[in-house]
């Protein structure tokens, strides 16, 4: 079977997530065979350095022989039972293990299997808190702009991308939106630290004037990735935990794509303040299962938990459930990347791959339709600009992001810009020589996707 064989095939029968169909006419899907490590190889034998990670979710590389023995031994024991009622060791032992890892106060693990549903389950039970301890007021949630947290409807209601939202709108309820931190906004001589600061005043007014409704502020920590890799400092996060203490609102943290290592620590809430912030709620998924296997876990604390123990005829139980909770299987991909943490040292090695992915960009950072290089962590974002001096965007009808797209699969490396960012979201066994090999494709491809 060649790449065309199984694009013809496909084009006949697959409709493909967050695609124009017609764009497929001329930029077909890329049939892939198989993987290992960074590398994804297609049916004529082409090879590419995933540096998206899937879509943010690979962490260890593509069929990494620890989890694939660790889910190999799991399949021949137990794939599936139903969590309601029943329970299985690698969902308890998950459990346990996030209980230690996350921040102090978030105790309890609730499962489903993909992060909307993880968001869907946090915005339910924090209004369904609220009701259960007398206050049923409470049916607001506010957010930030530029934020997204998934596209089932109530997800979507709290997300703030237009493009993946606004069709939708007479559909989803309406949550109270505070002004992004987002440090590419700042002025210049500004600093992150001043602007997320700065900013936070907002967030305080809307807290000020809707506390009394609103049942949870969710927030991406550190990182806004769908809204285009756009970054802000920890210490918004500080002054927020502070905020919805002192309002009587919970916190919702979605570290749904920035869990797991993405933003130099484990979690993203660990940066904020001198020893982190603990959210009422975090949720989880994506690097989770390392790529393998689509699960998510909502962590919440005890005074959440306690708000709906009580005796069955009250009806005060969290009846939400899916038929996949837990799954076993993914729970077991869960633990082996929880174990590859471990025995790779992984947050002190991604210190060093950060270093090398800030200098194999640096003089990126000149160029003339280069309005920005940003890094947190393991994210590294080239924002692609028609002029630098007023950071005047490119008409998005010119779709130039696209470009160093094709650029990059030309030369091995899968690069999947949002609009025009430009970023890099590798697997953490990527190499030195292949995170240069990346700067300079992306040097490459921006020079092309600018010029005409
Ligand atoms: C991807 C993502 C989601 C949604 O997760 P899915 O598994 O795609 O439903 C939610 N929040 C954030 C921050 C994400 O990046």
């Amino acid at each position: 079977m060649s790449n065309a064989d199984l694009i013809a095939r496909d084009l006949k029968v697959v409709w493909h997530p967050c695609t124009q169909m017609k764009d497929t006419e001329a930029m077909p899907p890329v049939p892939i065979r198989r993987g290992e490590g960074v590398w994804l190889e297609d049916f004529d034998g082409n090879r590419y350095i995933d540096a998206v990670s899937s879509w943010w979710v690979n962490i260890f590389g593509h069929a990494n022989p620890a989890i694939n023995d660790r889910i190999k031994t799991q399949l021949d024991t137990l794939e599936h039972v139903m969590l309601a009622g029943f329970s299985h060791e690698p969902a308890v032992e998950l459990a346990e293990r996030l209980v230690d890892l996350t921040p102090a106060g978030l105790t309890r693990a609730f499962y489903a299997d993909n992060g909307s549903a993880a968001v869907e389950v946090a915005l339910k039970m924090s209004f369904h808190y609220w009701r259960n301890t007398g206050h049923g007021e409470k049916t607001r949630f506010i957010n930030m702009g530029n934020s997204y947290h998934g596209e089932t409807l109530g997800a979507l209601a709290v997300g703030d991308v237009d493009l993946y939202k606004k069709t939708y709108e007479p559909l989803l309820l309406k949550p109270l939106t505070a002004r992004s931190p987002d440090c590419y906004q700042r002025e210049p001589g500004v600093s992150w630290e001043e602007h997320s600061r700065a900013v936070f005043a907002d967030m305080e007014a809307l807290l000020a004037e809707h506390a009394h409704e609103t049942c949870a502020v969710i927030v991406e920590p550190l990182l806004q990735c769908a809204g285009h890799m756009r970054m802000y400092h920890p210490v918004y996060l500080e002054l927020l935990r502070e905020a919805c203490d002192r309002y009587g609102v919970h916190l919702i943290a979605d570290e749904i794509a920035v869990g797991f290592g993405r933003t130099g620590t484990l979690f993203a809430c660990e940066q904020a303040g001198e020893r982190g912030i603990s959210p009422d709620f975090m949720c989880l998924s994506k690097g989770l299962t390392a790529g393998y296997l689509p699960l998510s876990i909502t962590m919440t604390t005890d005074d959440i938990y306690a708000a709906f123990y009580d005796d069955y005829a009250n009806l005060n139980a969290f009846l939400h459930s899916h038929s996949y909770t837990g799954n076993p299987l993914a729970c077991a991909a869960a633990l082996a990347t929880l174990d590859e943490f471990e025995r790779r040292d992984q947050i002190a090695v991604n210190r060093q791959l950060a270093q090398h992915m800030a200098d194999a960009v640096a003089p990126l950072a000149e160029h003339p339709n280069v309005g920005e290089v940003r890094q947190t962590g393991m994210v590294l974002a080239i924002e692609m600009v028609a002029d630098k001096a007023s950071g005047t965007p490119f008409d998005w009808r010119e779709r130039r992001g696209i470009r160093v797209y094709q650029h990059a699969l030309s030369q091995g490396a899968l690069l999947r810009p949002l609009g025009d960012v430009i970023y890099f979201m590798p697997p953490y066994v990527i190499t030195p020589e292949q995170i240069e090999h990346l700067g300079k494709v992306a040097a490459q491809g921006i020079e092309r996707a600018v010029s005409t």
